[in-house]
């Protein structure tokens, strides 16, 4: 079991991994969870102790990680040891980004968007409302509302490379790079906001942005990358900002096979964003002079977000705890498990 005193003090990158329950499908199917979490950030991929056929899976492999959050950890607690450090950030003039990674179905957006108010029965509010409220806490202390900050949110979405404004009817947007490096969503759709009111309001106008017209009868939303901002002005200039990333589904390699031009183009396009995201990271957490960020829009995208001093990221990979979801795991606790 997790130990619930705060978080200690970020470091500059912190890595999570939380196990969602087997769903009622899985639970029907009679899947077995495969999944341990023993506590103190370790994870462990076991072998059932029922009779399966594992020649493929045999890999009792165990995995570290700053937090890892069991199938009973609630939205607030994996908020508290992921995002919520970071909130301070932006109020001393730096940047924070949250990623939600793994494969569709796994929980990002449970973790990201929860039901957004967390009104409903049963339901509790996501990462999004969690750091909004937290946002807007600090903005009444004294020492942040002496200093005149105005938040602002934005909610796009990254689709095969293009970039999509979720508060402005999904208008196609251009980004620019100038000489200095300064990158630019150019007409991205700024909201300004005054309260957790506000900022849920424009969540569900953007997921509903999100997941209306689309094209394709395949839930497209898991074939792109969400990213929500909460900005902070101080007489029009930057000052901070959060931005809060729900990435696409990365289950790969299972659409080799695909003859559909679309789908293998897509596919080798979050194969490319994520691959560029781990090296982005990795490249940050080494410190490096050389960070690859024009490997993908994505990176491209959130380039002064995870770079400079006073940056802060967090990464927290979902996983499904089920058998047949088994090579995913793996593949995302792979991909965890080399960041910094
Ligand atoms: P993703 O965004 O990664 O595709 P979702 O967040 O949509 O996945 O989750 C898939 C389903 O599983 C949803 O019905 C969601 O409510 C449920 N779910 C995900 N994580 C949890 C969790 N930790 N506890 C309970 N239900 C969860
Ligand atoms: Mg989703």
């Amino acid at each position: 079991p997790m130990s619930l005193s705060d978080p200690v003090k970020p470091h500059r990158i912190c890595v999570c991994v939380r196990k969602r329950p087997l769903n009622k499908k899985e639970l029907a199917k009679k899947e077995i969870d495969v999944v341990t979490i023993p506590g103190n950030g370790a994870l462990l991929l076991h072998e059932p102790k029922q009779k399966v056929d594992l020649t493929k899976y045999l890999e009792n492999q165990t995995f570290h990680f700053d937090y890892s959050f069991d199938e009973d950890a609630t939205n607030d607690l994996v908020y508290r040891f992921s995002a919520k450090p970071l909130v301070k950030t932006i109020f001393e003039g730096g940047m924070a980004t949250c990623f939600a990674y793994g494969q569709t179905g796994s929980g990002k957006t449970h973790t990201m968007g929860g039901d957004f108010s967390g009104k409903s029965q049963n339901s509790s509010k996501g990462i999004y409302a969690l750091a909004a409220q937290d946002v807007f806490t600090l903005l009444r202390q004294k020492r942040y509302a002496d200093i005149d900050l105005c938040p602002y949110v934005t909610f796009f979405e990254i689709y095969n490379g293009k970039v999509f404004d979720l508060l402005n009817k999904k208008a196609k947007l251009r980004v620019l790079e100038d000489e200095k490096q300064q990158v630019n969503v150019v007409g991205l759709q700024e909201v300004p906001v005054s309260s957790v009111d506000d900022v849920i309001k424009m969540m569900e106008v953007g997921s509903a942005c999100r997941t209306s017209g689309q094209t394709f009868a395949n839930a497209s939303s898991s074939r792109s990358h969400a990213v929500l901002q909460v900005i902070l002005r101080r007489r029009n200039f930057l000052h901070g900002k959060f931005s809060l990333v729900d990435l696409a589904g990365n289950e790969r390699g299972t659409d080799v096979s695909s003859n559909d031009r679309h789908t293998i183009v897509e596919t080798a396009e979050i194969n490319r964003s994520l691959l560029a995201l781990k090296e982005c990271i990795r490249s940050l957490g080494q410190n490096s002079e050389h960070i690859p960020f024009r490997m993908s829009k994505l990176t491209q995208v959130l380039r002064d977000s995870f770079i400079g001093e006073n940056s802060r990221t967090c990464m927290i990979a979902m996983i499904s705890p089920g058998m047949n979801s088994c090579e995913y795991t793996l593949n995302t606790l792979r991909y965890e498990s080399v960041l910094p």
